[in-house]
Formats: structure tokens, C-alpha cells, sequence
């Protein structure tokens, strides 16, 4: 049986829906209130969006169900699944600390809580039946002032191990500050942290080559191909792998058909740009969204050939921040 690794899948919307479903039952959520039955919240939950902006703001709501208190109950439910339904063998999980903690703390107070995030999830992404590896991955995120992403990062070189590097997420807002953001890469490099930034997922106006010196990967990217091809050169130089997530272009709108994706993938292979194949939100795509599954639609839709695939999964190993061991492809 061949195993899978996936880089690039967010924390909020890792979970099938009907977790998360009959988690708001458990609690009785308000948002129940909206959705009677079963049928209606998933329709809702894996609806196609216009915009990322739109996307996100489901997003926002399982990120604060996802408090420190239930984490176990989230992280347990990520793992068996990633390893019995998409047989993955390694797996780095994304999220933003910050969103996490109490909402009705003050800021300084939800900044103290950042810690505990992290070590309850890194207590409960090895669960003894299911044995996957889960690596951390804290997002930094464009919405929110500097001084607290300073502070995510200070979260992440202190749990260097299970932390193995640092994203920029959220809308691809403000392309103007790319200096804040490349700052900020610098240092998570520098004290031996990974990297990579959503980056080019909706457009190119947020590439700016002076992110690539300090990213290891880009988080989609795919405008890069489609727009600033000549920018390939340089990824490839600095040996920068895309992470690219199939169904989300769809689900965010911003591919409208998969076939789209043949120019990404010819470009990159011809310019020695390696390629990624990852989820992102699978529990936010139509069932069943899995990792094997994106392979599998990328060969149905003639991006890929059947015969790359297994260079293509060597790749997701090859490019993992903290993968050790023997890929069982
Ligand atoms: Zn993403």
C-alpha cells in the first residue's frame, strides 16, 4: 500500500463535516439554529465560494470551536481519518495560535494562551492506534496587527520540534506590505524554522520576488506559472516547491475547471519547479476530498500522467520541513 505525505492542509478546515456537525450538537450551538438538519449545514459548509475572502469566513467559525478545551476532540478525529481514509504517512497541519485562544480574553492574555495551543495539539496529533506523523506549522496572518504575529512567531522558535515552520495566510490583502512579511520570514529562517506564504493563489499582485531569498515553499503559487512565468528560473534556482491544492481553486473560486491546471504543471516541470500535490480545506471540498483523491482527479483531467505519480508523491516527502525516515511509497 502506498503512503501518502501532505503539506498543505489548515487545521479549520482539515474536518469532515459531519464532525464538526455533531460536535455543534453536542454543544447545542446557535448555529444550529441555521442548519435543523445534516443535509443543510453540509450543503452550506462545502458550497463552492465566488471570492477567498467569502471561503474564509466559514473558515472563521470552526477556528473558534477549536478552542484549547476541544482541540483533543478535533486533532484525534484529524488523525484517524488522514490515516485510515487517505493513507498518509505524513502529515503537516496549519493553523493560526492566535484564533484559537479565548475570545473574550484581552489581547495580552490570548497571546498567553498561544502556548497552550500549540502543546495540546502536539499532545494529541500521536494518537497510539493511528500511526501518522504530524508536524505544526503556525500561520502568521495579514489581518492581524504586527505586534501580534511577532508574537506567533516567538510561539514557534519556542516549540521547535513538533513547530516546524511558519505561513503567512489569510486574504491576500495589502500586496503593498510584502516588507513586513519578508521581515518576518527572515527571522523564522533564521532560528532554524522553515517557511512558506500563500502567495499567488487568487492573483499575482502579492508575488513580489523579494519573498522568495526567505521562503522555502510557496503555499499555491499557481499565478506564477499562469502570469509571471519568467519568475520560474528563480524558484527553481532557489529549489522553492509549489504547494498546490486541486479542488480548493474550484471551491474558492478561483479556477473554474481542473484542466486549468495543465499549463501550472507543464511550466514548472519544464522550468525544474517542483510541484507539491496537497488539500488545503478537504473537510470544505464535496466528499470524499482526500489526498489520493486529488491525485487521482489530476490524472482524470490530463494535468498529470499516470506514470509521474509516483515522483510527484516523492515530492511531497522530498519537500516536507520535518519528515525523517523512508517514504513507503
Ligand atoms: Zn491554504
Amino acid at each position: 500500500m502506498a503512503l501518502y505525505a501532505d503539506l498543505h492542509r489548515h487545521l479549520g478546515g482539515a474536518l469532515h463535516p459531519r464532525i464538526i456537525y455533531k460536535f455543534l450538537q453536542r454543544f447545542d450551538h446557535s448555529v444550529l439554529s441555521y442548519f435543523p438538519d445534516y443535509e443543510g449545514f453540509y450543503n452550506w459548509f462545502t458550497r463552492p465560494c465566488r471570492t477567498l475572502e467569502e471561503f474564509v469566513k466559514i473558515h472563521t467559525l470552526v477556528e473558534e470551536l477549536q478552542s484549547v478545551d476541544h482541540l483533543p476532540y478535533f486533532c484525534l478525529r484529524l488523525c484517524r481519518g488522514a490515516y485510515t481514509f487517505e493513507n498518509l504517512q505524513y502529515m503537516e497541519i496549519r493553523y493560526n495560535p492566535y484564533f484559537r485562544t479565548d475570545h473574550n480574553l484581552p489581547v495580552a492574555q490570548r497571546i498567553g494562551q498561544m502556548d497552550s495551543i500549540v502543546e495540546v495539539i502536539g499532545a494529541n496529533v500521536r494518537p497510539a492506534d493511528y500511526p501518522i506523523t504530524v508536524k505544526q506549522i503556525l500561520c502568521l496572518d495579514r489581518r492581524l496587527p504586527k505586534h501580534i504575529n511577532e508574537e506567533i512567531l516567538r510561539v514557534a522558535k519556542k516549540n521547535i520540534g513538533p513547530v516546524v515552520g511558519i505561513d503567512l495566510a489569510g486574504p491576500e490583502i495589502d500586496p503593498g506590505k510584502w516588507d513586513i512579511w519578508v521581515k518576518l520570514m527572515g527571522k523564522a529562517r533564521a532560528s532554524g524554522l522553515k517557511t512558506t506564504a500563500h502567495l499567488g493563489e487568487t492573483g499575482i499582485e502579492n508575488v513580489h520576488v523579494q519573498y522568495f531569498p526567505v521562503l522555502d515553499r510557496i503555499g499555491h503559487g499557481i499565478h506564477i506559472p499562469l502570469m509571471r512565468q519568467e519568475m520560474l528560473k528563480e524558484l527553481a534556482k532557489r529549489q522553492i516547491t509549489l504547494e498546490v491544492c486541486p479542488t480548493s481553486y474550484r471551491q474558492t473560486g478561483v479556477l473554474k475547471d481542473l484542466s486549468q491546471l495543465k499549463v501550472v504543471f507543464s511550466r514548472c516541470r519544464e522550468a525544474g519547479v517542483a510541484i507539491a500535490v496537497c488539500t488545503d480545506n478537504p473537510g470544505r471540498n464535496p466528499s470524499p476530498c482526500t489526498l489520493p483523491g486529488e491525485y487521482e482527479r489530476l490524472i482524470d483531467h490530463d494535468v498529470i500522467d499516470f506514470s509521474e505519480l509516483k515522483e510527484i508523491q516523492n515530492e511531497a516527502f522530498r519537500s516536507a520541513f520535518g519528515f525523517v525516515g523512508t517514504p513507503r511509497l
